[in-house]
């Protein structure tokens, strides 16, 4: 039983022929700008991952998802970084798509059947930017609201059919605004796209700059967030930050995993140490999955938003921990011998800047195990 077997052949039942052509490849190809990877992971169907079946997806589970994640982080961060922006969309619609009067099972279906990716533009590359919190606005117009203003780092920049982002827009009581995310085809009249992402860390993400010049969106492709009073978060977007959780430790442990395949059969470095990698490894990856395992029925549920952030961040220090250890352990000859392994340690620390950040958490965590509403900064 090797280390990724199970999350290989997980991606091998949802995505047969990728994880071959993935590691055919190789990391230089698969990390450049050029990457074919994303196209590979449409051509194998990968956009309909998480569209219920009875959409015409293949209805994966949260705990098949974060296996192929780590599946595809193990051969392309970049990869698994990207197609987690579209799972993350796709997992918010089928929440949305659940509400009595959802529409949003229109969209899946079409997303599936016409194999469409979704970006997801919520970070807008300012400073102490808060990601519910977007400086781009809507301007209400008989045909809907127009949009304007810029979304990066967004991946899948340039390989995107439809984007989905944050923007604030007026109430439809005309008493202030409310935070709202529009969907927006790529080739609306207004979108531009220019280059944003200047480090060769995974730059197969396509983590450019997305632009918007008074886009149209029709009422039907704008969902309103309605929060109450007392209300932090919604249900939605609870949902959504667990699938986003879950999906990104998914990546990078695969991406650590990667370092760690390439020592454990290595001979030459004591036994004791290279187990002590793959137990660090795969605790990190059992308390991921048992968040994963809770999907179906808790997503809504902010303590389970609370656990898999908690969780995110031992991710993020399991990382930290095998790295190194597992770089020194391959030995300088390796390091010498290819880019990989200092490719690998460099990829592995992008864990710490998807939101929310650990130290921006910090108080309201301590704020919620004190009693009070999960709140995220
Ligand atoms: C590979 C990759 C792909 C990405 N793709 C996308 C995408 O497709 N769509 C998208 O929307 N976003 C994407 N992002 C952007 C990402 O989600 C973040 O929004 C972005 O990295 C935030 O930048 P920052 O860390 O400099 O922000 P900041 O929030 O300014 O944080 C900078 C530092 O300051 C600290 N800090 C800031 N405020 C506080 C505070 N109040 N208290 C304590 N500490 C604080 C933070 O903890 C952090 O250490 C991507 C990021 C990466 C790495």
């Amino acid at each position: 039983m090797g280390l990724l077997d199970k999350e290989r052949a997980t991606l091998d039942a949802f995505m047969p022929g990728l994880d071959e052509f993935l590691a055919g490849s190789g990391l230089e190809e698969l990390e450049s700008p050029n990457s074919k990877g994303i196209t590979a992971f449409r051509s194998h169907g990968g956009p309909a991952l998480l569209v219920p079946d009875e959409l015409s997806g293949m209805g994966a589970t949260a705990l098949q998802a974060v296996r192929i994640q780590r599946a595809i982080g193990a051969r392309s961060p970049s990869l698994a970084v990207a197609t987690t922006m579209h799972h993350f969309s796709i997992a918010s619609l089928v929440a949305l798509s659940e509400l009595p009067d959802g529409w949003e099972w229109m969209l899946l279906e079409g997303i599936a059947t016409e194999n469409l990716l979704v970006a997801s533009g919520f970070a807008e590359g300012r400073r102490d930017g808060g990601i519910l919190h977007p400086t781009m606005q809507g301007t209400s117009t008989d045909a809907g609201v127009r949009v304007t203003g810029v979304k990066r780092p967004c991946s899948l920049a340039r390989s995107m059919n439809l984007l989905t982002a944050s923007v604030r827009v007026p109430r439809l009581n005309g008493e202030g605004t409310q935070l709202a995310v529009a969907v927006i085809p790529a080739e609306s009249e207004g979108i531009t796209v220019t280059p944003f992402w200047n480090s060769f860390a995974l730059a197969g993400a396509e983590s450019d700059q997305v632009s918007l010049t008074d886009v149209l969106v029709p009422p039907q492709l704008l969902v309103r967030m309605e929060l109450s009073e007392d209300e932090c978060l919604d249900d939605i977007q609870t949902a959504g930050f667990v699938w986003f959780e879950l999906l990104m430790m998914g990546c990078y442990l695969g991406a650590a995993s990667a370092l760690v395949e390439r020592v454990i059969a290595n001979d030459r470095a004591p036994e004791s140490d290279r187990l002590r990698l793959v137990v660090e490894l795969e605790g990190a990856m059992a308390a991921v999955e048992n968040i994963a395992r809770q999907v179906p029925d808790g997503q809504r549920k902010r303590s389970l938003l609370a656990d898999s952030l908690i969780v995110r961040y031992a991710v993020q220090d399991a990382i930290a921990r095998v790295v190194p250890h597992a770089i020194e352990l391959a030995g300088g000859l390796n390091f010498i011998g290819s880019s990989d392994t200092a490719y690998l340690a460099a990829a592995v620390n992008g864990l710490g800047f998807h939101p929310p950040s650990r130290a921006k958490m910090a108080r309201p965590l301590l704020d919620y195990l004190a009693g009070d509403e999960l709140e995220i900064v």
